[in-house]
């Protein structure tokens, strides 16, 4: 059976165990391609949107061998918002596993927010945490819970679909 361009992904890499990536224990895919380019990235062999390799749904998700024992998947990058067909592909199967989602993307939540994709709607929907902004090297700070720097944000994604305002994660330190 051929399988169609919007089933597919690319991606630079998959954890399937990571507890450095959002809260508990969790599965990790790293897409492939990022237009922000941030100076000091720690991936930039992830920027290149025909670099990594080019997988099916399917088999992506049989690289994170998802279980119970973990709490959800994290997608990052990359850019997961440049592959948002694949992106919401992914959150619909750890719906379906019982998990969450948290996403990373180097767009500020303001800016998402005002995208047209219907994919983009659809996932931020199903997206539980959300942590926003590109890296910046000037704001880079050690101690931060998932981030590498202070702009990036850790957003609660329905409380904030709710308010119509970006509202933080009750658990997020600066
Ligand atoms: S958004 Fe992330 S992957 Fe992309 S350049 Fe910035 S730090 Fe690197």
């Amino acid at each position: 059976m051929e399988i169609k361009e919007s089933e597919l992904i690319r991606i630079a890499g998959v954890i399937p165990e990571s507890v450095v990536d959002g809260p508990g224990l969790r599965g990790v895919v790293f897409f492939q391609g990022c237009p922000h380019h941030c100076a000091g990235c720690h991936n930039p062999e992830t920027w290149k949107p025909e670099g990594g390799t080019l997988l099916s749904i399917d088999e992506v998700w049989s690289m994170l061998r998802y279980n119970q024992l973990l709490s959800g998947i994290t997608l990052s990058g990359g850019e997961p918002l440049a592959q948002p067909a694949g992106a919401l592909a992914l959150a619909k199967k750890v719906k379906e596993a019982g998990g969450n989602l948290l996403l990373y993307t180097g767009y500020q939540w303001e800016k998402l927010t005002l995208f047209k994709s219907p994919e983009i709607k659809e996932l931020l929907g199903l997206t539980t945490l959300l942590i926003d902004g590109p890296f910046k090297i000037e704001e880079k700070a050690d101690h931060l819970l998932f981030r590498g720097s202070r702009n990036q944000r850790i957003i609660d994604v329905q409380s904030s679909l709710g308010r119509k305002n970006p509202v933080l994660w009750e658990k997020s330190e600066d």
